[in-house]
C-alpha cells in the first residue's frame, strides 16, 4: 500500500511536470501545467462521484465501482471491507438464529424486559404460557401483562434468589414459577415454568392429610368421650383394666392433639383460612398465653416473664399469631426443667418487629436447628418422649410467619437454653388509633 502510495504520487507528478514540459514547448508552461491540474481535477471529481453514489445507494450492487490507480485501490480496499463486514453480519445474524431458535424449542417461557420492564424478546412459550402477543406486545410493560401484585412488587425488589409462583394470566389454571436474573445493563431475563403438576400433587398431599385428619376426628372424639367416662368411672372397674383404660385415655388424648394440629397445619398451608390483616394487640395477645403457659408449667413454677417495648399493634390474622406464639411459649415451657426462666420480648427496631421467646432449658444441638420446622421433626426424640407435644408446633410456626412475610431464627446451645425469635416487617406495625383503646378500655 505504501509502496503504491508513493507510486501514485510519482505519477501524478510525473504526469503534471509533463504538462508543464508540454506548455513550456508552446511558450506557456503555466498553461500547461493548470490543464493538467484541472484534468486531474474532473477525474478526480468523477471517481469520488462514482464513489459518492454506491456508498449512498443502500440497495447498491455488492460490487464496487471499478477504476484504476489510486481510485481503483481505495475501491477494491472499501469493497473488501464491505464483504468482511457483510459476513461478519450474517455470521451474527446466523448465531442470533440459533440462540431465537433454541430458546423457541425451550418448553420454559422466556422473556427479555430493559431495566423498567418494556419487553424486548420472548419465546413462542412465553406467549403459550403467558398469553403474549407477537403483534402488539412488544415495547409494553410487563407489569401490564402480568397484573398480579406480588409480580410487581417481586420484580422491583431487586432480590431475586427466591423464585415467585402465580397463576398464569392468560391461563388461570397453569400455576407458573417465576425466576429473574440481571444482566445487561440493568435489564431482565424472565423465565417461567410450568410447574401445575407440581402444584396440584403438592395440594393433593395437603387435601388428603386435611381430608383424613376431619375424618378422623369424628370416631376419634367418640372413642375419647367413651374413654373418658370409662376413667371417671374406673372404681367401677376391675383393677387389671384401669391402667389399660388410663394409658389409652392418654394416647387418645394425643391423637386428639395431634389431629387438631394437623387440621391448623393443613388450612394455613392451604391458605383455606385466608389471613385477616387486622391490627393484633400483640401485648394482650401475649398476656393471655403467658397465662395459659403457666397453667401449663403447674408445679414447675417456671419464672414467666413478658416485656414489651413497643405498644403499636403487627397486622395479621390474630388467630394463626395466637397459635404461633402460644407454640413457642409452650415448647419453652416443655424444654426447660422445673424452675427455669423464660422471657418473652416484643421488641421493635428499624429492620422491623420481633418476637423473643428464649428459655433456660434443655437446649438444642445446632446440627438440628435447619431442620427442626420440618413436620415431625424431634431434635432428640428419646431426650424427652413425654413431652406430649406433636412434632408439628414449629411447622405451623414457620407457615403462619411465612403466611405474615416474616422469618424465624433460632438460636440454642444445648444444655444453656434456646431463643426463638420471630421477625416481621416493619411495614406491618400500625399505630394504635385513640378510640379503640378507648373502647377497649
Ligand atoms: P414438639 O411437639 O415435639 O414440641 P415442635 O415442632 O414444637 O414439636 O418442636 C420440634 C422439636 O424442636 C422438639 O421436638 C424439640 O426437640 C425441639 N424444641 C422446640 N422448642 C424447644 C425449646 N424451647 N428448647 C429445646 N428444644 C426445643
Amino acid at each position: 500500500m505504501q509502496h503504491n502510495w508513493s507510486r501514485y504520487l510519482r505519477i501524478i507528478i510525473g504526469g503534471l511536470i509533463g504538462f508543464t514540459v508540454v506548455g513550456l514547448y508552446f511558450g506557456e508552461p503555466l498553461y500547461g501545467l493548470t490543464l493538467g491540474l484541472v484534468i486531474y481535477l474532473w477525474w478526480t471529481l468523477v471517481q469520488a462521484r462514482r464513489l459518492y453514489k454506491w456508498l449512498a445507494n443502500p440497495s447498491a450492487p455488492d460490487e464496487a465501482p471499478q477504476s484504476v490507480g489510486l481510485w481503483g485501490d481505495i475501491f477494491d480496499n472499501l469493497h473488501k471491507l464491505h464483504q468482511t463486514h457483510l459476513h461478519t453480519q450474517d455470521r451474527l445474524r446466523a448465531q442470533i438464529n440459533r440462540v431465537q431458535e433454541s430458546t423457541n424449542a425451550m418448553r420454559d417461557g422466556v422473556i427479555m424486559t430493559d431495566s423498567k420492564g418494556a419487553m424486548e424478546w420472548w419465546n413462542g412459550s412465553a406467549e403459550h404460557l403467558l398469553g403474549f402477543r407477537r403483534n402488539t406486545d412488544r415495547g409494553q410493560y410487563i407489569h401490564n401483562l402480568i397484573r398480579t401484585p406480588a409480580f410487581k412488587h417481586y420484580f422491583d425488589s431487586r432480590d431475586y434468589r427466591e423464585p415467585l409462583e402465580l397463576h398464569s394470566p392468560a391461563k388461570p389454571h397453569l400455576r407458573l414459577q417465576i425466576q429473574i436474573s440481571l444482566f445487561g445493563d440493568d435489564d431482565r431475563l424472565i423465565v417461567a415454568k410450568d410447574v401445575t403438576r407440581l402444584y396440584q400433587l403438592e395440594q393433593m398431599r395437603r387435601d388428603f392429610v386435611g381430608n383424613v385428619s376431619h375424618e378422623m376426628r369424628t370416631p376419634l372424639t367418640v372413642i375419647s368421650g367413651y374413654l373418658e367416662t370409662l376413667v371417671d368411672n374406673a372404681d367401677e372397674l376391675p383393677a387389671k383394666w384401669r391402667r389399660a383404660i388410663n394409658t389409652m385415655s392418654a394416647q387418645s388424648s394425643r391423637m386428639e392433639a395431634l389431629i387438631t394440629d394437623l387440621i391448623l397445619l393443613s388450612r394455613i398451608e392451604t391458605g383455606e383460612q385466608t389471613v385477616h390483616d387486622n391490627p393484633t394487640d400483640v401485648e394482650t395477645l401475649l398476656g393471655q398465653i403467658c397465662h395459659d403457659a403457666r397453667a401449663l408449667s403447674g408445679d414447675q413454677q417456671h419464672e414467666l416473664s413478658i416485656q414489651v417495648n413497643d405498644h403499636r399493634l403487627l397486622r395479621g390474622d390474630e388467630s394463626q399469631l395466637r397459635s404461633a406464639f402460644s407454640n413457642l411459649v409452650f415448647n419453652a415451657v416443655k424444654y426447660t426443667p422445673a424452675r427455669g426462666r423464660i422471657t418473652v420480648t416484643w421488641s421493635t427496631n428499624r429492620e422491623g418487629a420481633h418476637l423473643s421467646v428464649k428459655d433456660t432449658g434443655i437446649g438444642i444441638d445446632p446440627i438440628h436447628i435447619p431442620r427442626l420446622t420440618e413436620r415431625f421433626y424431634r431434635a432428640d426424640p428419646s431426650r424427652h418422649k413425654d413431652t406430649g407435644g406433636t412434632g408439628l408446633g414449629l411447622a405451623i410456626v414457620k407457615h403462619v410467619l411465612l403466611n405474615h412475610d416474616g422469618t424465624l431464627e433460632i438460636r440454642s446451645h444445648i444444655g444453656e437454653g434456646s431463643e426463638f425469635i420471630c421477625h416481621f416487617p416493619r411495614e406491618r406495625l400500625v399505630e394504635r388509633v385513640p378510640e379503640r383503646t378507648e373502647a377497649e378500655g
